[in-house]
């Protein structure tokens, strides 16, 4: 019953501390979510909690603290692998997406990939599901190649089965992307690349937040998403793994706890997904994490998907009335998350970052660190406004207000 009622955004917005605040005077219009969220108060009050009530190392003490925060660390890790449909042992705490596909890049790449394999990624993708892979086609001899784009921004799936073709042994892509919005159907390439014999790699860092997700559903061999985007923390994030396929790979990082024994000259390696958690890991952030996971599951995903297709549905509206305004990725707000990315006239996207700031409202400027889909765009820049669960309709009047008023500025 709950998932079919809008959310409240009223209500919902008073449990975020942050939303209350003035910028130079004004209501704060928060913009900027694809770069990270803000935190409800209570995620705050879980970090609080921790530090003040049983800060211990985990995994380690039989004391009370040690055991209240291994108890908590490892249950955050069943709320968090139970919220993409995952076992817990198949989920790794990382750092974050960049973490993530580092992590695979090393310990899974180091030993899979051989010179003259491919490793095909796409034009839309972050930095951080390109440049990995550089470095590991750099390491091994693989070659890197990109599937392409349509001029709607959706993926050119002539050319992803053009790559396919040539059997490449990694195909990494993103769910979702940070610029233009695009949600790519996961299970559908991750079942075409699978046929191909790849193994895949899918960046959750803008869909999980989003809308639900199932990664059993999706099949991919690894998934990765990041805490600071959802709600929780910054330094927390996950990789999730296809069953087993972590204990075929090699440790990332080597050193205290990923071990089981060590000998003067060689060691073996802790049960998954222990083996992959070297050192003291990021314990009240990842406690944290289940925290924001709780207050999404209390929202329902559904329903945060259904509200951001509404936001999107009357920005996109409001602002292709704006004279001059240029937006990219898909009009069809199926295809595409809150996210939209635009330029206006001439006007500069840090320019108009700066005069957004005046009126309160925050957005993004600048390449979004996605290079090869500004080159694409042909454009070194953009702006982008993106939403998540406390926007409302209101949000969207004050960013077109103020783009207006950047137009009169600049004479647009
Ligand atoms: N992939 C995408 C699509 C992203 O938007 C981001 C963050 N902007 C990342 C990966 C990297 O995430 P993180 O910085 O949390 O590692």
């Amino acid at each position: 019953m709950l998932e079919s009622k809008a959310i409240d955004v009223e209500r919902l917005r008073a449990d975020f501390p942050i939303l209350s605040r003035k910028v130079r005077g004004k209501r704060l219009v928060y913009l900027d979510n694809a770069a990270t969220t803000q935190r409800p108060q209570v995620v705050i009050d879980s970090l609080v909690r921790f530090y003040s009530n049983y800060n211990s190392n985990v995994h380690r003490s039989v004391h009370t603290l040690g055991e209240e925060a291994t108890a908590a660390y490892e249950g955050s890790r069943k709320k968090t692998a139970a919220f993409v449909g995952a076992r817990p042992q198949d989920l790794v705490f990382v750092r974050g997406t960049t973490e993530a596909t580092n992590l695979v890049s090393f310990a899974w790449g180091d030993k899979n990939m051989k010179k003259g394999d491919v490793i095909v990624v796409t034009t839309m993708e972050h930095h951080s599901n390109i440049v990995p892979w550089q470095m590991l086609a750099k390491r091994s001899g693989a070659i890197l190649k990109y599937v392409g784009l349509n001029p709607d921004g959706t993926l050119d799936l002539g050319s992803f089965e053009a790559l396919l073709r040539e059997a490449p042994r990694l195909v990494a892509f993103t769910h979702c992307s940070n610029v233009l919005g695009t949600i790519n159907d996961a299970a559908k390439l991750c079942a075409m690349a699978k046929e191909a014999g790849a193994t895949t790699l899918v960046d959750g860092a803008q869909a999980v937040p989003h809308m639900p997700v199932d990664v059993g559903a999706i099949d991919s061999d690894f998934y990765a998403f990041s805490g600071h985007k959802m709600l929780g923390p910054t330094g927390i994030g996950a990789l999730v793994a296809r069953r087993g396929l972590l204990e075929e790979m090699d440790p990332f990082q080597t050193g205290g706890e990923m071990i089981r024994e060590v000998f003067d000259d060689h060691s073996t390696w802790n049960d998954i997904p222990y083996k992959f958690e070297a050192g003291t890991v990021n314990i009240a952030d990842g406690i944290a994490l289940g925290a924001a996971v709780d207050y999404l599951e209390s929202i329902g995903m559904e329903r945060v998907r259904a509200h951001e297709v509404s936001l999107l549905d009357y920005a996109m509206n409001e602002l292709t009335a704006i004279r001059g305004i240029r937006l990219y990725g898909p009009m069809d707000t199926r295809l595409r998350a809150g996210v939209i990315s635009f330029n206006y006239a001439d006007v500069h996207p840090h320019d108009l970052a700066t005069i957004l700031d005046e009126e309160g409202v925050a957005i993004r400027s600048g390449h979004h660190c996605a290079q090869p889909l500004m080159r694409w765009l042909d454009v070194p820049a953009a702006s982008r406004a993106s939403f998540y669960v406390y926007n409302s309709h209101d949000d969207v009047d004050a960013l077109k207000l103020a783009i207006e008023k950047a137009g009169r500025i600049f004479k647009v």
